[in-house]
């Protein structure tokens, strides 16, 4: 199994994560149970930090997609690497403030921020409003008025590229809930739109092609059709565009066969774009912002399970249940998400049991993985699921009252919680 460097094997034929034995893990800390590896996580944000320096002369700021894994440590360490947040509501801005991030560097995205969210973001002074629609274009431009100040803001674009995992379309992506239409003419009304607000400071401009992209030639694509409307705005409308901001979606090992670009290319050949594009529509090279979400964190992470039952169905299949579930990792039952899972205590050994993980909510679709290959299995055993640092914990819920596991933080074999497991008292905590 090679996910990323955060799990390997110790001399007791244990699963280890970041250094620590994950049995050990699971004993001391209870399972379920998030586990980051902080070196892996520091090493991805160095990738793109120093891809971003040497390709593009530092002209940019890499930007944490926080949606991925937002807690008060995370926010800590992004900020410790130099780099910037992207946010997605204010939640995640109260997050991120109450860690002590720098707010000038966070970008505030999403399709219906509330009135109350805008608000709250100028008051705290986040950094860039990405907006999306006309509609908070013009409550920006009044919030504007009422705070007694210019509000900087980038417009999200659809750039027509809707990238997947392994192949990308060029045209036609209309139909998304995000941002403002290129081919209808809709993207540079708000562009003359948001010129035309006195509150209104446009810098930029703003696309996101989608997540878990393998390739970089639809990120190459995206950047080119995005310079394009650069000049076009700067040729036939003489406004200065001085930030494009091309988003996230750069994929991670989930399966062993997953084969992603390393995203150290992604600067090197979109660096590469923006300078000749640039070059030959004779117009400034833009600060350039990206937002890692999945890449930073998710190949960092795993959660540890206990196997409850092994429920053997005579040549149907073998259920392994486990003590979490879709309340823990929504993805299998949301989008049939891949994994790759192992027995911790056994991980020496052959993966040659063919089983179904599911998890312990009262719903025949909580699955984490079907028809999956994992060791041995036993009543007891620590069940190690991998990949799942990004949009796990992000994506958690109460559902039947399961309390929200902890997440422990390891760094080179010492361990630490950065999020507390969930009480019974938690769980009431809001009801009257
Ligand atoms: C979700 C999202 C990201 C991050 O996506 P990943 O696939 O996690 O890299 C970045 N930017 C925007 C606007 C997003 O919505």
């Amino acid at each position: 199994m090679n996910i990323s460097e955060s799990f390997g094997c110790n001399e007791k034929g244990h699963l280890t994560i970041g250094g620590a034995d994950a049995v050990e893990l699971a004993k001391e800390y209870s399972t379920p149970l998030y586990v980051l590896d902080e070196q892996e996580i520091r090493k991805n944000c160095r990738g793109f930090v120093n891809s971003m320096n040497e390709y593009y002369g530092g002209n940019g700021l890499v930007l944490y997609a926080s949606k991925a894994f937002s807690c008060k440590e995370m926010y800590r360490i992004v900020m410790s690497e130099g780099m910037g947040a992207d946010v997605v509501s204010g939640g995640e801005i109260y997050t991120a403030l109450k860690a002590g991030f720098p707010m000038d560097k966070i970008y505030f995205h999403g399709n219906n921020k509330t009135y109350d969210e805008l608000v709250f973001a100028i008051e705290s002074g986040v950094g860039r409003i990405v907006v999306d629609n006309i509609f908070e274009l013009e409550t920006l431009n009044s919030l504007a008025a009422k705070y007694g100040k210019k509000i900087d803001v980038l417009l999200r674009i659809k750039p027509g590229v809707n990238a997947h995992t392994h192949d990308f379309v060029r045209t036609g992506q209309i139909d998304s809930k995000f941002g403002f239409a290129l081919e209808t003419g809709e993207a540079m009304e708000a562009i003359k739109a948001a010129n035309a607000s006195v509150g209104i400071n446009l810098v930029g401009i703003h696309c996101h092609i989608g997540s878990q992209i393998f390739d970089i030639s639809p990120f190459e694509y995206a950047a080119k059709v995005m310079l394009e409307f650069i000049e076009k705005i700067e040729k036939d409308e003489g406004i200065e565009i001085v930030e494009l901001n091309l988003g996230g979606g750069f994929g991670i090992k989930y399966l062993d066969s997953d084969n992603p670009a390393p995203f150290q290319n992604y600067m090197e050949r979109v660096s590469k774009v923006i300078k000749s594009e640039c070059a030959a529509r004779e117009i400034k090279t833009p600060y350039i912002l990206i937002e890692p979400g999945r890449a930073i964190v998710g190949a960092a992470g795993a959660t540890l399970y206990t196997i409850g039952a092994v429920k053997e169905i005579p040549d149907i299949r073998t259920y392994v249940t486990v003590d979490g579930g879709m309340n823990d990792n929504p993805r299998y039952i949301l989008y049939k998400s891949e994994y790759e899972a192992a027995v911790a205590d056994k991980f020496s050994q052959e993966r040659d049991f063919t089983v179904t993980i599911a998890g312990k909510c009262c719903e025949s679709g909580d699955l984490i993985q079907e028809n999956t290959k994992i060791q041995k299995p036993e009543i007891g055993d620590t069940l190690a699921v991998f990949s799942t640092g990004a949009y796990n914990y992000s994506m958690a819920s109460n559902y039947n009252r399961i309390p929200r596991p902890a997440t422990v933080m390891v760094n080179n074999g010492e361990s630490r919680v950065i999020i507390k497991r969930e009480t019974y008292e938690d769980i009431i905590r809001n009801d009257v």
